[in-house]
């Protein structure tokens, strides 16, 4: 299959306009899904950074939570930056009250973990995966992951926290690559939609 696939941006908050600028350099169709009808169109979805207690409060109130959890399940594609990391994630060690997961990873991941130490900050970062120099990591008051079940991948470690996890068809970074004009993790991204659609059509 040549044609490319279409991959969403969950567009309930959060930096949805730059994912759809690098999942198009990466060869996707790109589009914003706000609602359940919009999410069975897509091949693979990202959740973007922004605030996971607001993203997970809108996600319910427009009744598209148990359809992402539906989907995931059936292993859709998915890959969530910094917030979309901990919505991805199958605890959380800090939710505020009324937050939500949709889950799909095997990992505890700890809100504002860096935030401790330092609010926002950029560094190299290598990332299973990904060829070539290490990806230029912006965090922005990011989780790290606590740790993670025998089913999930580390794919990368800044100074001792693990920052970027697969596990199937679900990838997450504590990092924003949307941020850098560097579209590789996106390419790594759509590469798992296009492997899944291949799969599919066999
Ligand atoms: N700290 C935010 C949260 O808990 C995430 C920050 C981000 O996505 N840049 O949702």
């Amino acid at each position: 299959m040549t044609d490319a696939p279409v991959i969403g941006v969950l567009a309930l908050q959060g930096d949805v306009r730059e994912h759809l600028i690098a999942l198009a350099a990466a060869d996707a169709v790109a589009r914003a899904v706000r609602r359940p009808e919009e999410l069975a169109e897509v091949d693979g979805l990202v959740l973007p950074g922004g605030e996971s207690t607001t993203i997970s409060k809108l996600a319910v109130l427009f009744g598209v939570m148990e359809p992402l959890r539906a989907r995931v399940r059936d292993g859709m594609p998915v890959y969530g930056t910094c917030a979309g990391m901990i919505m991805l994630a199958d605890k959380i060690l800090d939710p505020r009250s009324g937050q939500e997961t949709i889950g799909g990873i095997d990992m505890i991941v700890r809100r504002n973990a860096f935030g401790r130490q330092n609010e926002s900050f950029e560094a190299a970062v290598d990332v299973d995966g990904v060829q070539g120099d290490p990806v230029e990591g912006v965090f922005i008051r990011a989780p790290w992951v606590e740790s993670v079940g025998a089913g999930a991948e580390v794919l990368a470690e800044y100074e001792g926290h693990i920052v970027a996890v697969r596990q199937g068809n679900a990838l997450a970074t504590s990092f924003h690559p949307e941020l850098t004009g560097d579209h590789r993790v996106h390419s790594l991204f759509v590469d798992m939609v296009r492997a899944k659609r291949t799969a599919e059509s066999l």
